[in-house]
């Protein structure tokens, strides 16, 4: 049996909760889970905010594990190994996107949290090929969040060609925002970070932004006009986008990673005089996350983290749901 914690409705406390996983396929691996961040996206899942979570709901997909057990045609890892496990815990394999190494855009990849049980767990499984070795330099304790915060902002970095000359803002600087702002340090931009905390300012420029703006004030943003080539947004709330838009220089793009539910309302000329984009992506394909880990080991980059015991679950989420998390919560019984 496997004991996690598991909500039984929308926005319910979790409670102890245990399942038979049945017998491991031949392409799985059985995680024995070491750590587990907790993203907002599980905190919305939790909510059935975006309508398709199932009961009962285990999240959890930041998983640091040790492999204990592999299906008899795994052969990429073996028992006894560290891997993560982000997002997705199987992928087709044989659709376009899949034989293009695009996994992560795969249709019918299968969520590690949706119609499949997360690890806020003892244990966790997925296909093999959707876990990820950890590569030495890097810190196992604080790496779960790489998984899925860490690879959602690293992976816009490769897919849009951002050049150590560009010039990047990050609006929200949470479990997300916190990590691009490392990464875009690292990559050679020069980084603003777009804040409603005056409290992380200060933690901003130490973490790697250039500058801070606020990100509710029209009066900074206006004064910023023109100024960057690539913008990513993870907040999940409705901001003023047509003043993001005009912060954007000519080709610059606005790119959400944020899953701001409210639709987006976009004053066309903003796009069409100064030829500007506006995008969104999900996380990384195993191979960016093999990327990200390397690029991290080598900078030095490391989630800012805090600390629950699993059995501190509720007291965590609370904790996020208040916006003070600082800067990504991983509960661990270590
Ligand atoms: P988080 O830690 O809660 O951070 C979100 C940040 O948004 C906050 O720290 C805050 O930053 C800012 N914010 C929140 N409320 C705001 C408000 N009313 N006005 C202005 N700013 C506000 O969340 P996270 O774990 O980083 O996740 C961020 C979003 O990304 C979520 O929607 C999540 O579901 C989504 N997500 C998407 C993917 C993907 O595949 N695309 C993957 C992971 C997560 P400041 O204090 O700096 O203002
Ligand atoms: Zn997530």
């Amino acid at each position: 049996m496997i004991k996690a914690y598991a909500a039984m409705e929308p926005g319910a406390a979790l409670v102890p909760f245990e399942y038979e996983p049945g017998p491991l396929a031949n392409n799985e691996v059985e995680l024995k889970v070491e750590s587990c961040g907790i993203c907002h996206s599980d905190l919305s899942m939790l909510d059935n905010e975006w309508g398709f979570t199932q009961y009962p709901f285990v999240g959890g997909h930041e998983v640091i594990g040790i492999v204990e057990a592999v299906g008899s045609s795994v052969n990429n890892v073996a028992v006894g190994q560290r891997v993560g496990l982000g997002w997705h815990s199987g992928y087709c394999n044989t659709c376009a996107s899949c034989q293009a190494g695009d996994q992560n855009l795969c249709s019918s990849a299968q969520p590690t949290i949706a119609g499949h049980h997360g690890g806020f767990a003892d244990k966790v499984r997925a296909d093999a090929n959707a876990v990820v070795a950890l590569p030495e330099g890097v810190n196992p304790d604080s790496a779960g969040p790489l998984f899925c915060g860490g690879i959602t902002v690293f992976n816009p970095l490769v897919q849009f060609g951002i050049k150590p000359t560009s010039k990047v803002g990050v609006i929200g600087i949470g479990g997300l925002g916190h990590i691009a702002l490392q990464f875009l340090n690292a990559w050679g931009c020069e980084v603003t970070a777009f804040t409603s905390s005056e409290s992380k300012k200060e933690e901003a420029l130490k973490l790697g932004a250039h500058h801070v703006l606020n990100s509710s004030d029209a009066a900074q943003l206006e004064a910023a006009a023109g100024r960057f080539d690539f913008i990513i947004s993870t907040v999940n709330v409705k901001l003023d986008w047509n003043e993001y838009l005009a912060t954007l220089a000519p080709k610059g793009r606005l790119h959400f990673v944020g899953a701001t539910l409210a639709p987006l309302d976009i004053n066309v000329f903003q796009l069409i005089g100064s030829q500007r984009e506006i995008s969104g992506s999900p996380v990384g394909s195993p191979g960016t996350i093999s990327q990200m880990l390397d690029f991290a080991a080598l900078h030095n980059i490391q989630p800012v983290t805090e600390y629950f015991r699993f059995d501190q679950i509720n007291e965590a989420l609370t904790k996020l749901r208040e916006g003070k998390a600082h800067y990504r919560i991983v509960l661990t019984n270590k």
